[in-house]
């Protein structure tokens, strides 16, 4: 894990948030407390205000690898920052390390913030931290965020639930324990949800897909992939169910899959698109229904 100390001058700012807190009545950061938070996505505008109190309050902060680091730039000067995540090809620190280091400066009287990607509880071990400080009679707060099978997908203009097309939504990891496909059941996955919401599944893309279509999905149905979501260099591409395997193997950067009949409806719900100039193809007018 390296360490790094903030030394920008940013009182102002910190200030600012601090009457934000104030005025929010937000909860106090303790010394030996440990906030286990989420810092959305990407674009830091989308953490929460207790996830910005938190970077603004705390004596160190443990951050992983998606976390955008310009919300560092609001910590306190002489904050210990920690980087915990995956660089430039090498191993992530060990999550035993990570845990140990959270227990040892709370039981030094620190305010440590551990500040994950999207939520901390989704996908990203936030449990097994929790768990180590319960049982460590470390105090700790789970602060959320939003996570990138929900951001993502608002950012590229898909609804997460439409009534018109899934009443369900299901968010299903494509990477096990040991890096090999999860041992899921796939027709019943393909059978119970209409939209499905895939993380880190860029490598079992297309074994994923044939095993959907194995279980009556249909091939044409669409999909898509999103790509560094809710960042300057997001990137959506769309595709079939059929065709998500090979557009998944163009590009290494973090990216949700989903699959559904909501995927369509991006069409005429790109914001972000017709921010740039793409012109929306207009909604066809609701037919009337009683219920
Ligand atoms: N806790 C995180 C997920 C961590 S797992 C959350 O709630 O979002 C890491 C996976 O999340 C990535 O492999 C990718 O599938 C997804 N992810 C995280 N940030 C992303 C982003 N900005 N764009 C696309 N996918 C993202």
């Amino acid at each position: 894990m390296s360490t790094v100390l903030n030394d920008l001058t940013n009182a102002a700012e910190r200030a600012a948030i601090q009457k934000l807190a104030a005025a929010l009545t937000l909860p106090c950061f303790d010394g030996g407390w440990v906030w286990l938070a989420g810092a959305g996505p990407g674009d830091p505008g989308l953490i929460t205000a207790l996830g910005l109190a938190a970077i603004a309050n705390a004596d160190a902060i443990l951050y992983d690898a998606l976390v955008n680091e310009t919300l560092l730039k609001l910590a306190r000067p002489c904050a210990e920052l920690l980087f915990a995540g995956k660089r430039a090809g090498k191993r992530s620190c060990r999550q035993s390390d990570i845990s140990r280091t959270l227990v040892s400066l709370a039981k030094r009287g620190k305010r440590v913030l551990r500040l994950k990607g999207g939520d901390p509880l989704v996908f990203g071990r936030g449990a097994e931290e929790a768990l180590t400080l319960a049982r460590e009679g470390v105090p700790f707060r789970i602060v959320p965020g939003i996570t990138a099978g929900i951001g993502g997908l608002a950012y590229a203009g898909i609804p997460a639930t439409h009534r018109d097309t899934n009443h369900v939504l299901t968010f299903v990891t494509g990477h096990g324990a040991d890096g090999k496909l999860p041992d899921l059941d796939w027709a019943a996955i393909a059978r119970g949800s209409p939209t499905l919401v895939l993380y880190m599944a860029r490598k079992h893309a297309g074994e994923i897909a044939a095993r959907l279509i194995a279980g009556g999905r249909d091939a044409d149905e669409p999909a898509a992939i999103v790509s560094n979501a809710s960042l300057s260099d997001q990137s959506t591409v769309t595709t079939t169910l059929s065709g998500l395997g090979q557009a998944a193997m163009h590009g290494t950067a973090p990216a949700i899959l989903v699959i559904g009949e909501n995927v369509a409806l991006r069409e005429h719900m790109d914001w972000l698109g017709a921010m740039s100039g793409r012109v929306l193809a207009p909604p066809r007018a609701r037919v009337a229904n009683a219920s």
